[in-house]
């Protein structure tokens, strides 16, 4: 799950992470407040929506103005002004997606004084299990092109969970940021306390980008980004209370209602599938048949007729699905069950595009009699090759 960076910036607080005073604000009428309450001389009008790029990237609407997604005001009226300009507005970033995103909400800042932009992340490194932090001189928008074009600039080190923060990781960092003297013992403790922040939230990832030196001689966090393990949210709910659903899929949050795992993706075929390896190898054969996934789905091990026609019923609501593939190996998910969801659903929503069903497994006759006797125009595959080519060719038109 993802939050907002004024979320993010309020969570690493807690830890005693230097960040910005600044003021959320929903309507563009209550943007001379929260620049009064700051003060300024300085402010940064700041797009909160779930993507980053944010400074680098382009409104839709020309009235909106050119001037990014993160802008400097230096009056209380050009506080109010970028803000009208920007609330409702959509965000075009290299992270959008070429649709980009509505900003609803701003975050005000105070503005500050920038010597150095640095970069910082921290992440859950699957070859070590560990924790890893990335660290580089080179902060700020570019980060990608110091990755993909001077690697040597971005150092990397993970932390014993035995052993915890320790300070010579503090140490490696200031070193690996060319921090000296009080900077390198600001670092130091910032580290700790990132660390001490990210194992007691549950997160997954935590990006501050950039990490700034201030004209004043300190370390602050600019931005934040963070994502947490939807796994551990159960013992989070200070966290779950700052989901954002306008930011996320709507066919997630649905499949979500269900305990179905669903991703949504940007193919024409839908799949239902039982299993996160057989969906994997299913999303793997369309494309090796020349077709793409419209959405990964997982409808899991145990699940019931209700579930599958919740499941069901999502992917034919996605007008860029243009065949439906399910595939379903029976085990402790029994076919009948499905073939009854599948129908169920058919009946409920109506089937305007091609289906293949390939059963296998547990109670796997019954299925597909239920299915042969539903009269639907339904197409029966015998195993994962043949459905999928199946699929692909329906979709074609062949
Ligand atoms: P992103 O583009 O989505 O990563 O948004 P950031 O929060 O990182 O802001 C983009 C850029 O705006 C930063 O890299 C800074 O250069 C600039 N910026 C943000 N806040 C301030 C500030 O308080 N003062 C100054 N001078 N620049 C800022
Ligand atoms: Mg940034």
């Amino acid at each position: 799950m993802n939050i907002h960076e004024y979320q993010a910036k309020a969570v690493l607080k807690e830890f005693g992470v230097p960040v910005s005073r600044g003021v959320p604000i929903l309507k563009a009428s209550e943007a001379e407040a929260a620049a009064k309450e700051l003060g300024g001389p300085l402010w940064v009008v700041k797009s909160q929506i779930h993507a980053g790029g944010r400074g680098k990237g382009k409104f839709k609407e020309a009235s909106a103005g050119d001037k990014g997604g993160v802008r400097l005001a230096k009056s209380v009226d050009e506080v109010k002004e970028f803000s009208r300009q920007m609330l409702g507005a959509t965000l075009v970033t290299i992270q959008t997606g070429p649709a980009g995103k509505q900003v609803n909400r701003l975050y005000i800042e105070e503005g500050s004084d920038i010597e150095k932009e640095l970069y910082l992340s921290a992440l859950v490194d699957r070859e070590t299990s560990e924790i890893a932090f990335v660290v580089s001189t080179e902060g700020g928008m570019d980060i990608e092109k110091v990755a993909h074009d001077t690697p040597e600039k971005i150092v990397t080190f993970s932390v014993d969970p035995a052993t915890g923060i320790m300070p010579h990781h503090g140490r490696t960092a200031a070193q690996a940021l060319n921090l000296k003297g009080d900077l390198a013992k600001q670092a130091e403790k910032l580290i700790a306390q990132l660390y001490t922040a990210f194992v007691a939230k549950d997160m997954a990832m935590l990006e501050i980008n950039p990490l700034i030196i201030t004209k004043q001689g300190d370390l602050r966090c600019l931005d934040a980004k963070i994502s947490f393990d939807s796994n551990a949210l159960y013992r989070h709910p200070d966290i779950v209370a700052l989901r954002d659903t306008t930011e996320e899929d709507a066919k997630e949050i649905e499949a979500s209602k269900y305990d179905l795992a669903y991703i949504a993706l940007d193919g024409t075929i839908g799949c239902m599938v039982n299993g996160a390896g057989l969906a994997m190898a299913t999303l793997d054969i369309i494309k090796l048949y020349g077709e793409s996934p419209a959405n990964f789905l997982d409808v899991g091990g145990g699940a019931t007729e209700e579930k599958v026609t919740a499941a069901f019923k999502i992917i034919t609501a996605d007008p860029n699905v243009k065949g439906i593939l399910v595939n379903i190996f029976g085990g402790i998910m029994k076919c009948d069950v499905i073939a009854r969801g599948v129908i169920a659903a058919v009946k409920a929503v109506g089937l305007q595009v091609p289906l293949v069903v390939r059963l296998e497994g547990t109670n796997v006759e019954e299925g597909k009699t239920i299915i042969r006797e539903s009269g639907l125009n339904v197409l029966p595959a015998d195993d994962l090759d043949d459905a999928a080519q199946k699929i692909v060719n329906a979709v074609k038109g062949k």
